[in-house]
């Protein structure tokens, strides 16, 4: 095989495995490029891995907690989902995998507050380890689905067991959506998917006032395109623009939550600031995705 066709091999490989089921099916991506990041190396494969993790994880709830301010962890042990509480009501972020919901629901309740509150759900991207679940929680709690302009075709393909995939409002790069004294800014960060979105809002805690920023994945395709590379061109210079000093994601391993969150001790008082505040790391997800978009695509070129 000729060097040139083994990348377009490759290329074609990680394109067909640009999803959650890449690594039962096929054994994951493959271990090339590998690019070094602040002293740690990552390859397709183990930047896959670390953020799905196994099936257990996928499934498996991780312990419910406050991150800062009105913002709670409601996901499982590698698939994100955000709990936003205001006195009007919830803002979920996230439904993860249909089969996650009622996992979620249960974290939600385990932090004292009620899953039928819910009245917006949002969002990070049309990929279904991330929104499958959208029409279930609508189904639960009547919540409002709200989604970026430029995911709507691809969420719509996102139909588990036939139910059409509910959007009760399309919304636009730099639109805000508030509710009970809380405005979440969508800002179309495309690259991962279309209309990818990084959510930024503002949360108090011990009489100051943090930036959160709800990554979107900035993971690029196996096949990277003229228009998915100026895409996340555009995505990463928007991305260093936005105040941080809470970096999430909607995969935990992109801003190390379980070293973070370890920091926290039950039952003992909760250190101010939150562990969860960590400026000097707000970017370093971009910074190994970039990496490897640049590294994928001088192994196109070659
Ligand atoms: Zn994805």
């Amino acid at each position: 095989m000729t060097r040139r066709l083994r990348c377009v091999v490759a290329a074609a490989a990680l394109a067909a495995l640009d999803g959650p089921r890449a690594v039962a099916q096929t054994g994951g991506p493959p271990d090339q490029p590998a690019v070094t990041v602040r002293g740690q190396t990552y390859t397709p494969r183990s930047i896959l891995s670390r953020n799905m993790g196994t099936e257990e994880d996928q499934t498996t709830a991780f312990p419910p907690h406050q991150v800062i301010g009105n913002v709670y962890y409601v996901g499982t042990r590698t698939l994100s989902s955000y709990l936003i509480t205001t006195p009007a009501g919830h803002i979920l972020i996230n439904s993860t995998y249909e089969r996650n919901v009622r996992t979620i629901e249960k974290s939600v309740t385990q932090l004292g507050f009620k899953f039928a509150d819910v009245r917006i759900l949002l969002g990070t991207h049309a990929h279904g380890d991330h929104q499958e679940g959208d029409a279930l929680v609508k189904q639960l709690t009547g919540a409002q689905v709200m989604a970026m302009r430029e995911d709507v075709p691809a969420l719509e393909a996102i139909a588990p067991g036939g139910k059409a995939h509910p959007i009760d409002r399309t919304l636009r790069d730099g639109e805000a959506v508030t509710l009970g004294g809380t405005t979440l800014v969508a800002h179309l960060t495309a690259g991962h998917t279309r209309g990818c979105t990084t959510w930024t809002m503002q949360a108090q805690e011990g009489g100051r006032t943090f930036n959160v920023v709800f990554a979107c994945s900035y993971r690029a395709p196996g096949n990277v395109t003229p228009a998915i590379e100026s895409e996340f061109t555009r995505t990463f210079k928007i991305l260093r623009s936005l105040p941080c000093d809470v970096p999430l994601g909607d995969h935990p391993a992109q801003y190390n939550m379980t070293a973070k969150h370890a920091r926290l001790t039950p039952g003992a008082a909760r250190p101010f600031p939150s562990p969860f505040v960590d400026p000097a790391n707000c970017w370093g997800e971009a910074e190994i995705q970039e990496a490897m978009l640049r590294a994928q695509l001088q192994m196109q070129q070659k």
